[in-house]
């Protein structure tokens, strides 16, 4: 539980920090750091200015690429109020979602990140791409957003406590941030890996059970001998939660196996999670149903910054539903000819 510690404390000094910086800024007026969120990144690729928000998002994709979604477990605030939420409210909420349609969803932060990165940086480019760059750290207000008291609530309401009830744990991290699909192109050659360091595995699945980002530890690791999802956020709890202390976050490369019987055991979970439950479908259908219903009723429009907060991943997940549905008729039709 030690690492845990450690991640609440660095939780709590980003907050610290963040606090420190709102109050520098706003109250006593001193501008010299600005705002460090990834739009500030690209508003300054767009602009042609190195500023605090590029120079910070250089240091964390840097990061990404040594060790992975580090920066989500242990720094992004919106990670650990979910974390918070997922404390406060426990797993009784949780509905399982099917594997398939869980890496269906993996997709949509991708969609995500297209949408900003198209807003805020590429349309900027259309005008004029700019020629040099200069160096001002204080180019974008902190808290320069539209976002009014009711959005933010309804932000907070939506991606923390109902998306978690829909989805899991984590779910924004998972299946909404497009920060985290960034973060995820980076981290495919991390060289740091939470692997299995010795053969005592026992293949009971409680590395799987604990992760909040619903990685198939124990599978992945019977498999390859090391986490691959680039979904892992480096939280360290199947780590914690190892009854033989076989898995470690660690550099090094290894080559050891599972025994056979735990290797039966880890696989026999793996298939587990790959069954279909038309109750978990129900579920996502009566989400996409309820999204659809919003967006074509003709509200998006005009609709004050609350709605829309809670309209776009609605549509962003319109988009997977339609897609999810057209593979299952592909995978329907291919199954029909075959039979004929
Ligand atoms: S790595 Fe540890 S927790 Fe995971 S299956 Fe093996 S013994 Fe169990
Ligand atoms: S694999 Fe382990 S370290 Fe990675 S997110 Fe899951 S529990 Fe955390």
């Amino acid at each position: 539980m030690a690492m845990q510690r450690w991640r609440a404390l660095s939780r709590v000094i980003l907050m610290l920090l963040v606090t420190a910086h709102l109050t520098t800024w706003y109250a006593l007026g001193v501008h010299i750091v600005g705002s460090i969120g990834i739009e500030a990144l690209f508003a300054g690729l767009s602009r042609g200015v190195i500023n605090a928000g590029f120079i910070f998002w250089m240091l964390v994709f840097a990061s990404a690429m040594l060790l992975g979604r580090a920066f989500c477990g242990w720094f992004c605030w919106f990670g650990g109020y979910q974390e918070l939420v997922a404390w406060s409210i426990g797993d009784r909420f949780k509905i399982k979602m099917p594997r398939g349609v869980l890496l269906y969803l993996g997709a949509i932060p991708f969609v995500g990140l297209g949408v900003k990165i198209y807003y805020t940086w590429i349309v900027n480019w259309l005008d004029g791409m700019p020629t040099s760059f200069s160096f001002n750290l204080a180019n974008v207000e902190p808290w320069g957003g539209q976002q009014t008291g009711v959005s933010i609530l309804i932000t907070l309401v939506l991606y923390g406590p109902v998306l978690m009830y829909v989805f899991g744990r984590r779910a924004w991290c998972r299946h909404l941030c497009p920060i985290g699909a960034l973060l995820k192109i980076f981290s495919l050659v991390r060289p740091a890996k939470v692997r299995l360091i010795s053969d005592d595995c026992l293949g009971c699945g409680r590395c799987t059970r604990i992760c909040d980002m619903e990685i198939d530890v124990s599978g992945e690791i019977q498999r390859y001998g090391e986490v691959r999802s680039t979904n892992c956020n480096v939280c360290l709890k199947c780590i914690d939660q190892c009854p033989n202390d076989v898995i470690a976050f660690t550099f090094r490369p290894s080559d050891i196996a599972m025994s056979p019987e735990a290797a039966v055991r880890a696989e026999r979970q793996t298939a587990k999670r790959r069954k279909l439950s038309a109750f978990d479908i129900v579920i996502a259908l009566l989400w996409i149903g309820l999204v659809l219903t919003f967006s074509f009723a003709g509200l998006r429009q005009n609709a004050p910054q609350a709605i829309k907060a809670l309209m776009t991943p609605g549509l962003l997940l319109v988009f997977y539903g339609l897609a999810l549905i057209t593979r299952k008729v592909w995978y329907k039709f291919s199954a029909l000819k075959q039979a004929m």
